[in-house]
């Protein structure tokens, strides 16, 4: 049963929000190509229409990036659900690092997979209401930090993984330098209407890195606002 299934109607959904739809949206996402377990299990747990504004909530098992304001988006699941998927894929890291935190999302959905997160988001609005969606459903393996998060999060490192959901217009070396040894960071790269996903390995041999597929990201930007 859902961790989230006898918490109160607010969390638990109903109508266009409700366990069925989130059931059918996992259906879709399993046809499409997700594989993994795991991450189904957590998208399908996990209240979508909590991270998104009252008036879209609606269409939050939609499988389709939406607006939260500041001119940013919540990535549409499919591409939460893949990039979850490739950065877990060799090995379940215990420690992972976000940037970009946005609505909180995808955060949430690594928070219920791995020991601690760490998310680093340069508006502050957006981190406050993002923080405000963690403490509601109780995830306390989060921390958060209003930042450019092209610098990363040296304190903390290194991270046994590295998720980037804003397109810069290369791999930060920063981001790079923050990963153990086997680690793995993924990360949209490249200008509007030509990005791709990459997946970089740290391995004795120095970094690994492949392309995955082409995606539309908003972009990564410099300081804070
Ligand atoms: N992971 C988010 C996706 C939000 S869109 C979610 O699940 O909702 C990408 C986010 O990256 C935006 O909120 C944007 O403000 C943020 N961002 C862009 N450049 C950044 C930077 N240099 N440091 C931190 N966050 C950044």
């Amino acid at each position: 049963m859902s961790r989230f299934a006898q918490s109160r109607p607010e969390v638990r959904g109903l109508g266009m929000t409700s366990q069925r739809a989130r059931d059918r949206l996992i259906e879709r996402l399993h046809s499409e190509g997700i594989q993994d377990r795991r991450v189904l299990d957590t998208l399908r747990q996990l209240p979508r229409h909590l991270f998104i504004d009252e008036a879209l909530a609606s269409r939050a098992y939609e499988d389709t990036a939406l607006p939260i304001g500041q001119g940013q988006t919540i990535s549409q699941p499919y591409v939460v659900a893949r990039m979850t998927e490739v950065l877990i894929e060799h090995a379940l890291p215990r420690r992972v690092l976000e940037v970009g935190t946005g609505s909180g999302y995808q955060c949430a959905v690594l928070a219920s997979m791995v020991e601690q997160v760490y998310t680093v988001e340069r508006i502050d609005e957006l981190l406050r209401n993002a923080r405000r969606r963690f403490r509601k459903l109780g995830l306390g393996n989060i921390r958060s930090r209003h930042d450019d998060g092209r610098l990363g999060w040296p304190d903390e490192a290194p991270f046994d993984a590295i998720m980037v959901t804003a397109a810069g217009a290369d791999l930060e070396n920063t981001l790079l330098d923050q990963l153990a040894p086997g680690g793995v960071l993924v990360a949209p790269v490249g200008p509007p209407g030509r990005q791709a996903l990459l997946r970089v390995r740290a391995t004795e041999q120095g970094w690994q890195r492949e392309t995955l597929a082409a995606v539309s990201f908003v972009p990564l930007l410099g300081g804070i606002a």
